[in-house]
């Protein structure tokens, strides 16, 4: 794939970037090394000041860092901008906290192990290679880069090649804030040379959000050179609806949770497991408010749903739901591409959906919804389970007894109760099965690229 600015909404290509080369990469790999090793002599008090230092630079340049967001990948620039700010919130959140997340423990009674002390330290691991993709182009980097660099790693960003201005203003951005340089470098690199980077020995650990294929692939380099690796792959997140639960609260949360991004997160919801006794009344609240969506121009403020991001992402859905509609699906609104320039596919609600479809097994990464009819709080929790994701999920329930069943039956991550998923600074994010390993965010976020260190006193 060409490293390259294709706006989503025309199909245009409007800027194309040669890749490094192999002595550019090296340089940046060596700049981040020496980088590295400068920032272990700094205390949290200057790493926090560059941090919200670089905090106030993305927040003061929001409208211009927004449109570069919607134009390389097409979400509403509402949306962009919010990501702008969430990020920078992030920011400060680990300028605040990194120093609190990180204290070590004393053991209490260090005569146990033949001391006269004994206590643990977080210290930073090295550089850490981030892989990221196109879906959130600040939040997704941000969310790595913020802990890490407050725990005093570098890092080096091999960002989706659909998002090169997004990964050069990534590039300088720490280093504005006064970072020093190559504590944080992009490489505009494509995907197979990320092997060679992550073998370098001056590459300690790395982090992929992205494809399972792309997870695997990172996964069998880091296992075979011995480096830790933290994995954010993707979801099929089941969004269970059960009779108690306010109907009109849980049809417009999932329409958000459905179409955030146009369809496009991790954790959106992507299968709806409804209870028959709401069945009706939920389906059809639920179709007529895909329906009602505006989809059009990204930029334009008054736009639900913009395009996909890429042709190829776009033909996948179509795939997807027409093997659904062959194999009997049924369509309560969208299921069919509409002309025109630009990837956009509309929002799309499938019932009838069986096992035989793929849509059953695999990530719908576009607006479309899978509608279950089950008869019980257990059928429920077996639809959700059936799957090779374990990422996150979302019950609506006013039920006690049935809310602790199903947090305590779910297999994933995460558990929103009457709302829906979303990443937040303060809350550990990540999944089970295919859907990754290893934490982001929080407490246990900052310390996956730490090296624990035991101290022990005669
Ligand atoms: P990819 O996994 O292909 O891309 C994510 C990142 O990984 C990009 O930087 C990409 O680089 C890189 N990459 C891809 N293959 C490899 C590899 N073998 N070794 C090292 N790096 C690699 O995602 P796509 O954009 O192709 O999206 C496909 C699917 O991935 C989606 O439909 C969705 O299911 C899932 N996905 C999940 C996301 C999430 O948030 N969990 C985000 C995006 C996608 P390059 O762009 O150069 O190929």
């Amino acid at each position: 794939m060409a490293i390259a600015t294709i706006n989503p909404t025309t199909g245009v290509t409007e800027r194309e970037f040669d890749p490094h080369t192999d002595a550019e990469i090296d340089e940046r790999i060596a700049h981040a090394h020496a980088a590295y090793r400068s920032m272990r002599a700094t205390s949290y008090a200057d790493r926090a000041d560059w941090m919200r230092a670089a905090a106030d630079i993305l927040e003061s340049e929001l409208d211009e860092a927004a449109r570069m967001l919607t134009t390389e990948m097409g979400k509403t620039i509402a949306q962009a901008r919010a990501e702008v700010l969430k990020s920078a919130k992030a920011m400060r959140f680990y300028a605040d906290n990194a120093e609190e997340f990180l204290t070590g423990r004393d053991l209490a009674d260090p005569s146990a192990v033949n001391a006269s002390a004994a206590y643990t330290r977080y210290e930073p691991l090295g550089v850490v290679l981030a892989i990221m993709p196109w879906n959130y182009p600040l939040w997704q980097v941000i969310r790595f880069a913020a802990p890490a660099l407050m725990a005093g790693n570098a890092g080096l960003l091999k960002h989706a090649s659909n998002v090169p201005q997004a990964a050069l203003y990534l590039d300088t951005l720490f280093e504005r804030g006064g970072f020093p340089t190559g504590a944080f470098r992009s490489l505009l690199i494509p995907a197979r040379a990320v092997e060679a980077v992550l073998r370098d020995r001056r590459v300690a650990a790395a982090t992929l959000t992205g494809s399972e294929p792309a997870g695997r692939s990172v996964a069998s380099i880091a296992g075979s050179e011995v480096k830790h690796v933290v994995l954010e792959l993707g979801g099929s997140d089941p969004f269970i609806v059960m009779p108690s639960a306010d109907i009109d609260g849980a049809v417009a949360t999932a329409v958000t949770s459905r179409t955030v991004n146009n369809g496009q997160a991790c954790i959106n919801a992507k299968r709806f497991i409804v209870h028959r006794d709401v069945y009706d009344e939920f389906v059809g609240k639920f179709t007529a408010a895909m329906a009602a969506l505006r989809v059009g121009d990204p930029m334009d403020d008054a736009t639900d749903v913009g395009p996909l991001a890429t042709a190829s992402g776009r033909d996948d859905i179509v795939e997807l739901v027409e093997d659904a509609l062959t194999k009997g699906a049924v369509a309560t609104t969208g299921g069919a591409v509409p002309e025109g320039a630009g990837w956009f596919y509309p929002p799309t609600v499938l019932s009838g959906i069986t096992p035989e479809m793929r849509l059953y097994a695999e990530e719908a990464f576009g607006p479309v919804a899978s509608v279950y009819r089950v008869d019980s709080a257990a059928e429920a929790v077996e639809i959700a389970n059936d799957t090779t994701f374990g990422l996150s999920s979302a019950v609506w329930t006013r039920d006690e007894d049935e809310e602790a069943y199903l947090v305590r039956s779910i297999d994933a991550g995460a558990v929103f109760i009457n709302g829906m998923s979303i990443s937040y600074p303060e809350l550990p994010f990540g999944g089970i099965k295919d859907s990754g390993v290893g934490r982001e965010l929080s407490v246990e976020g900052i310390r996956e690229f730490c090296n624990l260190k035991s101290v022990w006193k005669a």
